[in-house]
C-alpha cells in the first residue's frame, strides 16, 4: 500500500511496516487453518497465568467502584508501589513528578520519543534491537542510527562503538538490558564504560528499557545505568512495566522514571490521548509490585530449565550457534552457516526469511528472523513455552537442518 493509492492516510504511514511478530502470527494462523501443526518459538510473552493475588486485587477494585478515570500519573497506591520498586531496584528515590505511567512500556517509549524528538534528531539504537525502536523513532520525526554490536562484543554496545556513532544531532541512546532478542545483560563495568562516553556528551539522554529485568539468570540483580552512574540521573529515562515479570501483558501497565520535565510532558500527551491507563489494571499492578514476589522466583526457575533445554538442543545441531541468554526468555542463534544451503526441493536459502520458511514448511517450527532485529544470519527462538513443545521444536529444527545440502 502506498500513500498515493490511499489519500486517506498520512504520509508517515508509508514509513512503517506491520511488526514482524504480527506478520509471523498471520503465517502461523494460515498454517493452522490448513490443519498443519505448528511449534511457535515466536511467543513474546510469559505462558504463565497472572498470579492469583493480582487478579483478586483487580476484582476487589471493580467491586469497590474503582472504575473511573484516574490521574494521568496513576492512582496514589500505584504511584507508591512504583516508587518503592524503583528505590529497591536502583537505590534512587524518585519523587511523584519523576514517574510516568502508560499502557505498557511500549506506549511510554513511544511517548518519550514523541515528547522529545524534533525533525532530524538522531537516536542510537544498538542492533540486534527490539523491533519497535526504529519505527517509533521514525514515526516521531527522528532518525534511528543502528549500530551493529555482534558476537565479538557479546552483542553489546561498547564505549568505542558508542563514541563512533555520536554526532551533534544525537538526542538519545537506547539501552535495552536484558536485551530482546539476545538476552544480553550489561554488567556494571560495561555500563560504567558507556557512562564515561556519555559524560563527554551532555546533550545525550539514555532510554533504558529494563522490561525484562526480573527475568534474570544471574546471581546479582540486573544492574541499572542509573545505579552505576547516578550523576547522569537527569539524563536517564528508565522504562519498565509489569508485563513480563508478573505475566501481565494483557493488563497494559508500564511505568517509567526520569526527568520531571519529560514525565510532565508525557502526562500531558497522555491527558490528550488516552487520559490514563485502566483503573482496574492499575489496582492489579499495585498488588503485583507490592505483594508477594515468589511468583518471580518460581517462574525464573522454570525459565532457567527451559533455557538450558533449548540452548543445549540448538547447540547440538550442526550449523547453529545459540547464545546462552543471561535474562529474558529468548535464545538468539547464529544460523549464518546455513545461508547458501539448498533445500530438498532445490531452493537456495538466500536470506533469514528463506531459512525460517524452510523450518516452517519442513517441521512446523516458527522462529523470528534476525533481519527483523537488524542482524541478519540469526533467528530468535522463545522459551516461554512448555518443555515438551521445546523438545519437539528442537527435534523439528534438527531434521530441517539435516535435510539441507551444501552446494
Ligand atoms: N521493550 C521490549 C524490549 C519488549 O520486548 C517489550 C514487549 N515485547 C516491550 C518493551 C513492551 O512491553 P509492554 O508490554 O510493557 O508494553
Amino acid at each position: 500500500m502506498t500513500v498515493t493509492e490511499t489519500p486517506l492516510l498520512a504520509e508517515r504511514m508509508s514509513w512503517i511496516e506491520e511488526s514482524p511478530s504480527s506478520r509471523v502470527a498471520d503465517r502461523v494462523r494460515a498454517f493452522q487453518a490448513a490443519g498443519k501443526p505448528v511449534l511457535p518459538l515466536t511467543i513474546g510473552e510469559p505462558d504463565f497465568d497472572t498470579p492469583e493475588h493480582v487478579k483478586e486485587a483487580a476484582i476487589a477494585a471493580i467491586r469497590a467502584g474503582e472504575t473511573k478515570y484516574t490521574s494521568a500519573t496513576g492512582t496514589p497506591a500505584l504511584q507508591t508501589a512504583i516508587r518503592a520498586r524503583l528505590a529497591r531496584k536502583t537505590g534512587q528515590s524518585y519523587g511523584p513528578g519523576e514517574i510516568a505511567l502508560g499502557g505498557g512500556a511500549k506506549q511510554l517509549i513511544f511517548l518519550a520519543f514523541l515528547a522529545t524528538l524534533d525533525a532530524g534528531d538522531e537516536v542510537i539504537v544498538p542492533a540486534p534491537h527490539w523491533v519497535s525502536y526504529p519505527d517509533m523513532v521514525a514515526l516521531n520525526g527522528g532518525r534511528p542510527v543502528l549500530v551493529g554490536a555482534g558476537a565479538d562484543t557479546g552483542y553489546k554496545l561498547t564505549p568505542g562503538l558508542l563514541r563512533g556513532a555520536v554526532t551533534d544531532r544525537t538526542k538519545w541512546l537506547v539501552l535495552n538490558t536484558p536485551n530482546n532478542p539476545t538476552g544480553a545483560v550489561y554488567s556494571r563495568d560495561e555500563l560504567a564504560g558507556l557512562a564515561e562516553v556519555l559524560r563527554e556528551h551532555s546533550r545525550i539522554s539514555v532510554l533504558c528499557d529494563e522490561i525484562y529485568d526480573e527475568i534474570n539468570f544471574g546471581t546479582e540483580p540486573v544492574p541499572s545505568l542509573v545505579s552505576v552512574a547516578p550523576d547522569l540521573r537527569e539524563r536517564i529515562f528508565l522504562a519498565n512495566g509489569v508485563s513480563k515479570a508478573y505475566a501481565m501483558t494483557g493488563w497494559r501497565i508500564g511505568y517509567a522514571a526520569g526527568p520531571a520535565t519529560l514525565c510532565a510532558a508525557i502526562s500531558t500527551l497522555q491527558s490528550q490521548s488516552s487520559s490514563c491507563p485502566s483503573s482496574i489494571s492499575q489496582a492489579a499492578a499495585a498488588a503485583a509490585l507490592d505483594g508477594d514476589q515468589s511468583f518471580i522466583t518460581e517462574t525464573v526457575a522454570v525459565y532457567a530449565e527451559r533455557r538450558d533445554l533449548l540452548v543445549s538442543g540448538l547447540a547440538a545441531i550442526d550449523g547453529l550457534r545459540p547464545v546462552r541468554p543471561d535474562g529474558g526468555f529468548y535464545v538468539w542463534t547464529d544460523a549464518s552457516r546455513l545461508i547458501g544451503a539448498i533445500t530438498p526441493g532445490g531452493r537456495r536459502i538466500a536470506t533469514d526469511a528463506d531459512l525460517a520458511e524452510h523450518f516452517l514448511e519442513t517441521s512446523g517450527v516458527v522462529v523470528i528472523t534476525g533481519e527483523s532485529y537488524g542482524c541478519p544470519g540469526h533467528f530468535r527462538a522463545s522459551f516461554a513455552l512448555d518443555s515438551e513443545t521445546i523438545r519437539k521444536a528442537v527435534s523439528g529444527l534438527a531434521s530441517a537442518v539435516s535435510a539441507l545440502r551444501f552446494a
